[in-house]
């Protein structure tokens, strides 16, 4: 057993957590990167915005309609522009967005396969 308060991590013990952070930072910002589409599952991702440094999810970003074809995701606190999404998607695209796991594009082929019944 250990006597160090638990609450205070050993050295070791926070490089470990530094290092989990960075490699969770890498993976939300690969995310990031990837977002294209209003179709993506974009309110789950972790933001951090490039300018004021505040921590955010995309569910809590500013959207600014640039247009009918685009979006931007603005960050909730300072504005800054995180990134700029398509409102479009044909059905492909949807399909495409569903395979890689989107929840929104997944409910959208849904509920477009039930309208066509109609
Ligand atoms: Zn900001």
């Amino acid at each position: 057993m250990s006597s160090l308060d638990p609450m205070f991590p050993n050295m070791e013990e926070a490089e470990q957590l530094a290092a989990n952070s960075a490699i969770f930072w890498e993976k939300e910002r690969q995310k990031r990167a990837e977002l294209y589409s209003l179709w993506q599952d974009y309110e789950a991702i972790l933001f951090m915005c490039d300018k004021c440094k505040r921590v955010f999810r995309g569910e809590d970003a500013e959207i600014d309609h640039e247009s009918d074809l685009v979006v931007a995701l603005l960050c909730p606190k300072c504005a800054f522009k995180l990134g700029i999404l398509q409102t479009e998607a044909d059905a492909e695209e949807l399909h495409k967005l569903a395979k890689l796991g989107h929840q929104k594009a997944k409910s959208a082929i849904k509920s477009r396969a039930k309208t066509n019944d109609d």
